[in-house]
């Protein structure tokens, strides 16, 4: 099989994979050797190619959700090639390009995964990082690496042409992230989508809202940003610091999908939902929002709500969208080694649009 193995007493066969991770929330990202097992029946031995850089790696890898499991090697928009499979896989073969999003696992029997909802599974969905397992070191360690075994229920086809392969890769979670609200809330011909924080989220949300066919606005913090977000296919463009811009923005959009990864003042925003609009959050913040007023929201029926990632079927659906319309992200290639770098232009907002390592570099 591939890789080195280190045979273990009772026979256990051990992959070693190079890594890249953090052994505490104040220690940078440095090389690590871990362990992936080798792969069962349903596994599918996937050679990563590259991995997208999420703001939840960063969010995760520095402890500020709390409940970080060190080490921690993040990353969860993975596409690569499959060089293995396990003897009832049916679905991948050795040479499939595939991707790997948020969840690796799930219970696969409560309503919500019955519903394809994996995402809300009942007795938690396994992440692709960060969550409890029987593999080493007892928590699933995620994409920052030249590896990965996964069961072939929670892998995907990737279908874009092998040239576009690395464009690929934040779809599996910013493309996801933005889709599935803007499906479940019926974006589409005639409805009028806002899209607030224009990163890596952002711009997938902006891309995929044009495409289903929304009229789309642009808000974003970072007046320079206008042409490019423009140029992504925003109708029109909000700059949200602008008090001015914002009051004539009032009860203009349907939805809101808003992506913003610190704590802000919600109420400008809510302002800009016409009656019965909602907003969705996406953005998960270190520290919440403060409330907004309430009035504004009764006396417009408008809603608050949220959405995380979504399930195995809606991103195979979101993927093939994709592929048929030739839509991919703004990617900016990294080096493994300058994740560092990365992470310190994401928390200053200069990203277009997404960081995706290049895991030769691993
Ligand atoms: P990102 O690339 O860093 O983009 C965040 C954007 O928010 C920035 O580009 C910036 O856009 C805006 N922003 C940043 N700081 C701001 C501030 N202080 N005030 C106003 N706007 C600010 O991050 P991302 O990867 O898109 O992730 C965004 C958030 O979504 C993170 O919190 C992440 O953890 C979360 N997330 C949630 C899910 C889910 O399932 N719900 C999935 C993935 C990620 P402008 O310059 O345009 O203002
Ligand atoms: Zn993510
Ligand atoms: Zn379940």
């Amino acid at each position: 099989m591939l890789g080195n193995f280190l045979t273990l007493t009772g026979n256990v066969n051990i992959m070693i994979t190079k890594a890249y991770g953090a052994a505490a929330a104040h220690r940078p990202l440095e090389p690590l050797g871990i362990e992936r097992r080798d792969a069962g029946p349903d596994d599918v031995v996937i050679e990563i190619a590259y991995c997208g850089v999420c703001h939840s790696d960063l969010h995760t890898v520095r402890g500020e959700w709390g409940g970080t499991l060190f080490p921690c090697v993040p990353g969860h928009e993975i596409v690569g090639m499959v060089s293995a499979v396990g003897s009832a896989v049916t679905r991948f073969a050795s040479g499939d390009v595939v991707g790997v999003g948020c969840m690796v696992d799930s219970c696969r029997a409560c309503e919500a995964c019955e519903a394809g909802l994996e995402q809300f599974c009942s007795t938690g969905m396994t992440g692709t990082y960060n969550s409890p397992t029987p593999d080493a070191p007892g928590h699933t360690l995620g994409g920052y690496a030249d590896r990965i075994v996964v069961d072939q229920a929670f892998v995907l086809a990737i279908r874009h042409p092998r040239e576009h392969l690395a464009a690929v890769a934040p779809l599996l979670c910013a493309g996801i992230t933005t889709w599935s609200p803007l499906r479940h809330w019926q974006a589409g011909p005639g409805k009028r989508v806002g899209v607030v924080g224009i990163g890596g989220l952002g711009h997938m949300g902006i891309k995929l809202a044009r495409a289903l066919g929304a009229h789309v606005t642009g808000f974003t913090t970072s007046p320079e940003k206008r042409q490019a977000i423009l140029d992504l296919g925003a109708h029109d463009v909000v700059v949200s610091i602008d008090k001015a811009a914002m009051k004539a923005a009032r009860e203009s959009l349907d939805l809101i999908i808003n992506t913003v990864s610190h704590s802000h003042n919600l109420d400008p925003f809510i302002a800009a939902l016409k009656r019965d609009g909602t907003m969705v959050m996406v953005g998960a913040p270190e520290t919440s929002h403060p409330s907004p007023a309430i009035f504004p929201m009764l006396g417009r029926r408008r809603s608050l709500a949220g959405s995380m990632i979504g399930g195995i079927a809606e991103t195979q659906e979101m993927l093939d969208f994709c592929a048929e319309r030739g839509v991919v992200a703004d990617i900016e290639m990294i080096r493994m080694d300058g994740i560092e770098d990365a992470y310190a232009r994401m928390l200053k907002g200069d990203v277009r649009y997404r960081f995706v390592i290049d895991s030769k570099t691993v």
